[in-house]
């Protein structure tokens, strides 16, 4: 089961998002497979120099080790655009608020694309370009996608319109992390928990691209002592702060497992063990 870590470079790691990294090596090298790192660079704005290397040196200085070069995603439009044009997409025009203040799709939760921009004709849509960039949606209808999560168990979602390409011209996360995921091979998604309910869309893009059906686990993150997902304003909560041996020792008591290093939990790790409940880190 090939897995992977891709963190956003938008920040320093902090100890949930290393305990999920240090999930992913033990749902991965527990099962004797590869793992890999990814470098998810395309949300430009967010995206800050340095904070990448950064980020593997921690996983390194925690004694993750990985296979094979880490990609970075800025690097792979090509792909990206290769699978846009084999999907059935649309321009759409609408601004954030427009959305928010639509109806929503018929039979689609509160906040689902109710589809405005669907049925436009070439001449509106040649009308409104002059306006403003569209960003490039999805013709997914609306449907609802299940799949079985190794540590939540069974999850529904549904699939409305959901954007591939931004109007400022980025290819969206959801299409960009469907495309990787199939490119090298991955065949288990482990990440945290606040990713959940972005896996129906992926599924669908999966199904709409052919490529193989992916397994998922959503590992519970870890909160901070006011019970908010742990960030920085949390105070001493990444390795500039805490030593990897002290942040490795609260790791493993937080999965109940022996050793201190990630090749010594290994021996104890059982992934059918992996607790949904969120822990806190109280410092
Ligand atoms: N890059 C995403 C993040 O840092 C994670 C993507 C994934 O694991 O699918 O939140």
């Amino acid at each position: 089961m090939k897995g992977r870590f891709a963190p956003s470079p938008t920040g320093v790691l902090h100890l949930g998002n290393l305990r999920t990294a240090l999930l992913a090596w033990l749902f991965a090298r527990s099962a004797g497979s590869e793992f890999l790192v990814r470098v998810e660079d395309l949300d430009v704005g967010r995206v800050r120099p340095g904070f990448a290397e950064r980020q593997l040196s921690d996983l390194a200085a925690l004694g993750l080790d990985w296979d094979g070069e880490v990609v970075s995603q800025s690097a792979r439009g090509d792909l990206y655009s290769a699978a846009l044009s084999a999907l059935p997409v649309y321009e759409c025009f609408c601004t954030r608020a427009e959305i928010a203040s639509a109806a929503s799709a018929a039979h689609g939760p509160v906040g689902a694309y109710p589809g405005t921009c669907r049925g436009l004709s070439a001449a509106e849509r040649s009308a409104r370009r002059a306006e403003r960039a569209p960003a490039l949606r999805v013709d997914a209808g609306g449907v609802e996608v299940a799949f079985v999560d190794r540590v939540l168990g069974a999850q529904t979602g549904f699939v409305d319109d959901f954007v591939v390409r931004r109007n400022d011209g980025a290819f969206a996360y959801n299409l960009a992390v469907v495309v990787d995921d199939a490119a090298q091979g991955v065949e288990e998604v482990v990440r945290g928990a606040d990713l959940v309910d972005s896996t129906p869309r992926q599924i669908w893009l999966g199904r709409a691209l052919g490529c193989p059906e992916l397994s998922y686990a959503h590992v519970p993150l870890v909160l901070g002592p006011d019970g908010r997902r742990l960030a920085k304003r949390h105070g001493d909560v990444t390795l500039r702060e805490v030593a990897p041996s002290a942040a490795l020792a609260w790791m493993g008591a937080s999965l109940g497992l022996a050793g201190s290093s990630p090749s010594e939990m290994l021996a104890g790790f059982d992934p059918a063990a992996v607790s949904r409940e969120p822990t806190v880190y109280a410092g």
